[in-house]
This record gives structure tokens, sequence and C-alpha cells, in this order.
């Protein structure tokens, strides 16, 4: 029987808190029940092909396609795992809810995991088959989702077989699968991964504004695992209870400061709000008050401001009194026209700004792609900053989907460490 189900070395997430899994995992099961059999079936010509001939057609695959199954002399260097040897399978896909096929092992445990893969599983494989019906689950798995799957051998020789799950030409998460050194004299540790580690990975912050008011939903996000930045209205019903939420969670907090929109977009950015009438004083001592009524938040962005923020004159005293208060500023960016980021960076001061807002259209299918778009951007520039809201659709995606984000290797970071 399976010591462990998952690895989780790095997560410490549990999944029994966790809620129905989202598109991508919600078939899982049936997904690889369903490659269960689809293999089964072809082992009937499978079975009486060695385990080094189908390996061997591994060893030539036609970049960027998927593995040819049509001949090539069996290679007896291509073989894997051999009966009652062990197998690593090295992912950058989080593997609490893996293919039955993992689950199914005699015997698992986990291994050391490098910067490049999140989790390791070490599986030990008492028939040759095993193996075979691995690399079928999780073409299976992947394939379900429309990706192509491409493999090739990893770099060192006998180290092993890459899976890569290619969205074009995107790369959005691979599998590596090697043997462990065979019984007997000293072997090199673990293989290692064919493709050089990042020199450092993507990272993405998310930021949920306009909390304040509902409780119940700050709640809902605060339980989401990950250091996800809730940002809080001033002086709202429950805006004390909610500040007290994210650090009870260990959230990154901020100050959501009202600042004027423009007249036609016909939204009232509330009381307490900086207004472009205001005098540099007024403004410092408004904005002075709204931090002062959250203590210990990481920083502030603007609620709306499309008008206020476009202004200079406006923004000055604002940015001088963040940046006194050691805080950063991540400038929402509701205008085109915001001089926020680029008045902060002449300061001096730590400041931000936001890339993407998620949820622009409260469709979880849009959210789930504007998050991957997030990730997308952190890769291109090392980082990015999405902005959403407490909406139903929201919480669910972030709840149901947020691992996306690291099976797409981008890394969840407090915004703190980004705005700076
Ligand atoms: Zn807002």
């Amino acid at each position: 029987m399976p010591r462990k189900k998952q690895t989780g070395k790095k997560s410490g997430r549990k999944s029994g808190s966790r809620k129905k899994p989202g598109s991508f995992f919600s078939n899982l099961i049936f997904f690889s029940s369903l490659a269960g059999l689809l293999v089964f079936a072809g082992w009937i010509t499978l079975l009486y092909l060695p385990l080094e001939k189908f390996l061997a057609k591994n060893q030539q695959p036609s970049p960027g396609k998927p593995i040819s199954q049509t001949g090539s002399r069996p290679d007896p260097e291509a073989v894997l795992a051999q009966k009652g040897q062990k197998l690593l399978l090295k992912t950058q896909m989080e593997l609490t809810r893996s293919p039955s096929i993992f689950q199914r092992q005699p015997v698992f445990s986990d291994c050391p995991v490098d910067e490049h893969y999140l989790n390791c599983l070490e599986m030990t494989f008492f028939s040759d088959t095993d193996f075979i019906l691995a690399e079928k689950s999780i073409r299976g798995l992947w394939e379900s989702e429309a990706v192509t799957v491409n493999s090739r051998p990893a770099a060192a020789p006998k180290s092993g077989l890459i899976l890569a799950a290619m969205n074009g030409s995107h790369r959005l998460a691979e599998i590596v699968l090697s043997a462990s050194a065979p019984p007997g004299p000293a072997k090199p540790g673990p293989a290692r991964p064919a493709i050089k580690p990042r020199s450092k990975s993507a990272r993405v912050a998310i930021v949920i504004d306009d909390l304040g008011d509902d409780y119940q939903a700050a709640l809902e996000l605060a339980r989401i695992p990950g250091p996800i930045a809730m940002s809080i209205l001033p002086f709202e019903s429950k805006s004390q209870e909610v500040l007290e939420l994210a650090k009870n969670y260990h959230k990154p907090a901020l100050l959501h400061m009202p600042m004027e929109p423009l007249e036609s977009t016909g939204k009232n950015p509330g009381p307490e709000a900086l207004l472009i009438l205001m005098s540099p004083e007024q403004v410092t001592l408004t904005l002075g008050k709204a931090l002062d009524s959250l203590p210990g938040i990481a920083g502030v962005n603007n609620h709306m401001g499309s008008a206020f923020t476009a202004m200079s004159e406006m923004m000055d005293p604002v940015l001088k009194e963040i940046n006194r208060r050691g805080l950063f500023f991540l400038d929402s960016r509701t205008s085109g026209r915001s001089v926020g980021y680029q008045l902060g960076q002449e300061l001096g001061m730590k400041i931000c700004e936001r890339k993407i807002f998620l949820d622009n259209l409260q469709d979880p299918e849009m959210i789930a792609q504007k998050l991957a778009e997030l990730c997308r951007i952190a890769k291109e520039e090392g980082f990015a900053i999405g902005i959403g809201h407490p909406y139903p659709e929201t919480i669910r995606v972030l709840g149901e989907r947020i691992d996306l984000l690291k099976s797409s290797g981008c890394e969840l970071t407090p915004i703190q460490e980004l705005c700076r």
C-alpha cells in the first residue's frame, strides 16, 4: 500500500481543506481512469514489446511533436526503470490530486527537490509495465487539457525522460522521469533536470481590493493558502475586523485609499476620499487619518482615482506621506494617465504598479485566463502584480486554481517583496 499519496513536500497544503478542484483537475480521476483503461487495452500489443523497445522510441523525439509511435531500433541504453528499481518523478505540478496511477504504486516516498521542480516522488516499480502506465497516465492527463505533450531524453545519459506540456511554444509544466541509481557501485545522486534552473523564478503578487464591508468574503479570501494581499477601505463597517483577519491569516494588508475619479466614470469614491480641490495639507491630513486607522499595513494602493492620480501636484503629498511612514505605494492604474508610479520612482520610494485586473469580467474562465496572463507577464518581466475584487467568482477561482500559478512556473509572492 502507498505510504503517501502525494508529495506535498514544499506546499504543505492539506488536501482535505481544499475546495473542489478547478477544471484542470476536476476531471482528473476520470481521465486517469480512462487513460488507464485505454492503456490497458493497448497493452495487448505493448505487452509483447520489450520495455527497451518502447523507450527507445522516446529517445528520438521529433522536436515540437508528440512522440512518434513508429519504429526505431531498440536501444538498451534507454531503459529507465526495471522491475524492483526506484524511479524518481520530479514535477512542476502539484501532485496532491495526482493521477490514480501514482496512488496505486506500491512504494512512495518523498525525495529531494531542486529549485526547478516543485515535487519529487519516488516510486518503486514492481513490474516493467508500471513505468509505461505512468507515462501514459501523465499524457492522458495533460492531453485532456488540450495541450501538446513533448518528450525528450534528459541531458545526462540514461538519466531519464522529460515530458513537457506545451501550449504552442509556451511550456506549461514538465515532468522528468528518471531511474534511481542501481544498487551496487557508488553513483551520482538523483538525475539532474536537463533544463537549466531559472536564476530566479517569475514572481506574482495578487491584491484583492475593496475589502471592508463584507466580512464573510474577506474570511473566504483569507482562508485561501498563500500570501494574497488584502487591501482595505478605511472607515467601512468591517474595516477593523478585516484587518484583524489579514493579520491572523498572515496576509499582507494594504490601505485602499479612495481618490477622486473622473466625473465621467460616475463613481463615488466614498467619504474621506482624497479630492482634487484639497490643499496639500488637507491631502496629508486626510490620508494620515486613513493610515492611522489601519495600523500595521504594509502599503497603500488607490481606490478609483482616475482624476486624482493623474495630477502630480495632488499625488506629491500623498506619496511623500506614504514614504515618510516607510510604506510602499501600489499604483492601481485606474487611469492610463496616472503619474503615481513615475513620481514614486522620482522620489526614490518603494513603488510598484498593477499590471492586470483579474476580474473586469466576473467570469471564472476569464479570471483563470487573467491569472495565466499574469504569470506569463511575470515570466517576461521577472514579476507582475494583479488586482482583483471580492467577487464570489474571483474568490472561487483563486481558491480552486491558485495552484495553477505554481504549476505554470510562477511563485505567489507577498506584495511587499515586489514593491520596493
Ligand atoms: Zn477599489
